[in-house]
């Protein structure tokens, strides 16, 4: 099964990602994640992409889609793939398209998360994860039940994205809207879209995506 989670950024893609890498073995190919750790790395990769992403605009077609070429070529042929944040333009589309064909795979599911933008200022200013393990919580809507340290691994360290201010989300939403809403169509075509209403609980939003996928 290959599916891509599309939806503008705090859609909720990467939190869904994870629930179905621990309930299929799917595994999850964030350009996102694969870029910070690039960035954190210092490669020529990360040194090229990080005032790109600081500005909120998008790292090169030809960069992006070397990152998926090279993650998917080192799975199991029989993992499941979860594309999160890629495609994001109708270059990077394209590119997926080649790819998963000299891989031998096949796109089954592209699912859509539907959202109300200024909700989702709001999520994504205030969210933050465990530094340790990365877990996500929420200034507002999820905090650690005891002040500072991770529910989940009891790490005392926390950190926030550089990219997750007001400014820089809503330049992220922009080429969004620009750039990524328009590949819908040609997956439309398709007839492989579903589409599931984000701003619903986080349970509500995986049981949705399990109905599509399982
Ligand atoms: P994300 O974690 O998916 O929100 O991505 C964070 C930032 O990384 C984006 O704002 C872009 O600057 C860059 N990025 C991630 N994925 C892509 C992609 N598929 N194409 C271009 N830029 C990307």
């Amino acid at each position: 099964m290959n599916i891509i989670l599309l939806g503008p950024p705090g859609a909720g893609k990467g939190t869904q990602s994870a629930r179905l890498v621990e309930q299929y073995g799917m595994h999850q190919l964030s350009t996102g994640d694969m870029l910070r750790a690039a960035v954190k790395a210092k490669t020529p990769v990360g040194l090229e992409a990080k005032a790109v992403m600081e500005r909120g605009e998008l790292v090169s077609d030809e960069i992006v889609s070397a990152l998926i070429d090279a993650e998917l070529g080192a799975m199991a042929p029989a993992t499941g793939a979860i594309f999160d944040g890629y495609p994001r333009t109708e270059p990077q589309a394209r590119a997926l398209d080649a790819i998963l064909e000299r891989h031998g795979r096949k796109l089954d599911h592209v699912i859509e998360l539907e959202v109300d933008e200024d909700a989702l200022v709001d999520r994504i200013t205030g969210r933050f994860t465990c530094a340790n393990c990365g877990a996500g919580y929420h200034d507002r809507y999820h905090l650690p039940k005891v002040d500072g340290v991770c529910d989940r691994c009891g790490g005392t360290e926390f950190k926030r994205r550089p990219d997750d201010n007001e400014e820089t989300v809503r330049m992220r939403m922009q080429e969004y809207r620009a750039k990524t809403a328009p590949i819908l169509p040609v997956y439309d075509a398709r007839g492989i879209v579903s589409r599931v209403d984000g701003m619903a609980s986080i349970e509500d939003v995986t049981k949705a995506l399990d109905a599509i996928v399982s």
